[in-house]
């Protein structure tokens, strides 16, 4: 079992700038002009794992590479796109906390990842750099806690929550367990695939001290099932922690049924249930990442055919602006409209669009 030293040292030694990459591998100099402007510009920063970046293959179209290096094509935005994609902002009580389902809130724990997703939705909060949340920012959301009995689940992200230690996890869920005594936690976390030595005892112990808790893990290729991941989801599984596993669907990285189909029945096979497979949102230069939504009802048709109910997650896009969350599949489509199609939202009943071409 990984100690907690392994991951604290990885972590802080993780390369956060393209000039501090190893020698032998390639960065094109389109990627080393645009990351000379990152810093005034709104995309989130550059970071990778040293275990991230050894699944990648020493080529600019390798899939693990594409999700972690920036690239020139964050700098154009389309028009649909939005600083807030999910409109989450217009759903909080108060900072750090999101409210737009009755029965479950969301809190942004941080805003620091092992690794910037260059797909992220939520790039205009990690861009900032949010520290773990503190004491006093803590004090208004137990207090909406204690006052809405009605949430019934908290989801922790951010930012990803296990970037934090060991005694601030513990500490911050047992304040939100005293405020509200039947919540269940959902750790939303990206950390088993690319920093999977985080994934220690003592956090484990701590979790499951705080729980119920579930693990919602975000896993993109199947190359990302090596075998340490797959030995961190085990140690979870091991702790009496259930996981659930969601997947972006991404252009020139997962946009193929076969290799959906594999990382699926990976994750199947490693104790973990595949929940959903999201359209991409409509976050601000991530076009190049995002795959047309008739290429993505195309792909979830043809696994459909390969997978069993088990292995095959809901596909479903959170409708652009605030309408919650749908499942591509159910019949939410109302009809097309300049180039987008229009679905209706279950929670207000309001008609959103999303663009049929990026
Ligand atoms: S780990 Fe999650 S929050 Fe962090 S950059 Fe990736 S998708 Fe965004």
């Amino acid at each position: 079992m990984a100690d907690d030293r392994d991951w604290k040292i990885q972590l802080k030694y993780r390369y956060l700038d393209l000039a501090s990459l190893p020698p032998d591998f390639e960065v094109s100099g389109g990627e080393r002009a645009f990351a000379k402007t990152m810093a005034g510009a709104q995309v989130p920063p550059f970071a990778v794992t040293g275990y991230y970046l050894s699944l990648a293959e020493n080529r600019v179209d390798d899939p693990i590479r594409r999700q972690f290096m920036p690239s020139p094509e964050e700098a154009r935005t389309t028009p649909w796109e939005l600083d807030d994609p999910l409109g989450e902002n217009r759903f909080s009580p108060c900072p750090r906390l999101v409210h737009q389902y009755r029965d479950r809130a969301l809190l942004l724990t941080t805003g620091a990842c092992a690794v910037y997703c260059r797909h992220c939705f939520r790039r205009n909060y990690t861009r900032r750099e949010e520290g773990f949340i503190s004491d006093r920012e803590l004090v208004p959301v137990e207090s909406y806690l204690r006052e809405h009995g009605e949430i019934s689940q908290l989801l922790l992200s951010g930012g990803d929550v296990l970037t934090g230690s060991d005694d601030r996890i513990g500490n911050l869920l047992s304040r939100l367990r005293a405020a509200s005594p039947r919540i269940v936690f959902r750790v939303c976390t990206r950390i088993p695939a690319v920093l999977p030595a985080r994934i220690t005892a003592g956090l484990l112990s701590v979790i499951a001290k705080e729980g119920p808790a579930w693990f919602v893990v975000h896993y993109n290729h199947p190359r990302e099932l090596s075998p340490e991941s797959l030995s961190a989801l085990a140690r979870i599984v091991d702790a009496g922690i259930p996981v659930l596993s969601q997947t972006v669907l991404l252009r020139g990285v997962n946009d193929s049924a076969e290799t959906l189909a594999e990382l699926f029945q990976g994750l199947v096979a490693a104790r973990v249930k595949p929940y959903y497979l999201f359209q991409g949102d409509l976050a601000k230069g991530t076009a190049h990442l995002r795959t047309p939504i008739d290429e993505g009802l195309m792909i979830y048709s043809k696994l459909r055919t390969m997978l069993s109910p088990l292995a095959l997650p809901s596909y479903a896009v959170d409708l652009p602006g605030g309408g919650g969350k749908i499942s591509l599949t159910d019949g939410a489509l109302v009809g097309a409209a300049d180039g987008c199609r229009t679905y209706r939202s279950p929670l207000d009943g309001l008609v959103y669009r999303y663009p049929v071409e990026n």
